[in-house]
């Protein structure tokens, strides 16, 4: 399966830094307070055959601990983990010319961002059923154009308008710990 090479993985992970950003400021979180936002960014040679999926950008898999096995001082906590698909973001960028692996990266990354701050702050259930869950998406899509909006990136209004109402950004899995 197609990996990034060392110069998009420079290019995803510059974007990720701009992603993080524009997803604090968005939420009025600060430099402290994203500490406590629980989550990593994996690329395609870290993730295992489970966190693979050929029909999405993005995988996030919850690692909830369970509720049982917490002892009184430590809290019930999940922890987030997004698996970016390098061949499903590299294929999008080889078939559509106008698309650069920059914007699509800040697009998929912020949309992947905003959910887990959303999970994270239980303005959301991340074991939602279908019908809300595709609520959920539309909601993240708006609040990803409107958070990405004010930026002014090189070719990120082509990102915006192709995928304004693009169903299913990621796939979701929880992992009990
Ligand atoms: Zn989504």
């Amino acid at each position: 399966m197609r990996t990034f090479n060392q110069a998009e993985t420079k290019i995803v992970s510059h974007a990720v830094e701009i992603a993080e950003d524009v997803t604090a400021n968005y939420f009025k979180i600060s430099t402290a307070q994203w500490k406590n936002v629980r989550y990593d960014i994996r690329l395609l040679d870290e993730l295992s055959a489970d966190e693979i999926t050929e029909s999405a950008f993005a995988q996030i898999t919850r690692y909830s601990r369970n509720p049982d096995h917490t002892v009184q001082a430590s809290r019930h906590y999940d922890f987030f983990k997004i698996c970016l698909q390098d061949h499903n973001m590299t294929a999008a960028v080889e078939r559509d010319e106008p698309l650069h692996l920059f914007p699509l990266t800040v697009y998929v990354v912020t949309h992947e961002l905003v959910h887990v701050v959303r999970f994270s702050k239980f303005l959301q259930r991340f074991d939602a059923d279908a019908k809300e869950r595709q609520r959920e998406e539309a909601r993240v899509h708006g609040i990803t154009q409107n958070a990405l909006g004010i930026l002014n990136l090189p070719n990120l209004a082509y990102v915006l308008r192709a995928y304004k109402n693009y169903q299913f950004m990621e796939e979701l899995s929880t992992v009990r710990v």
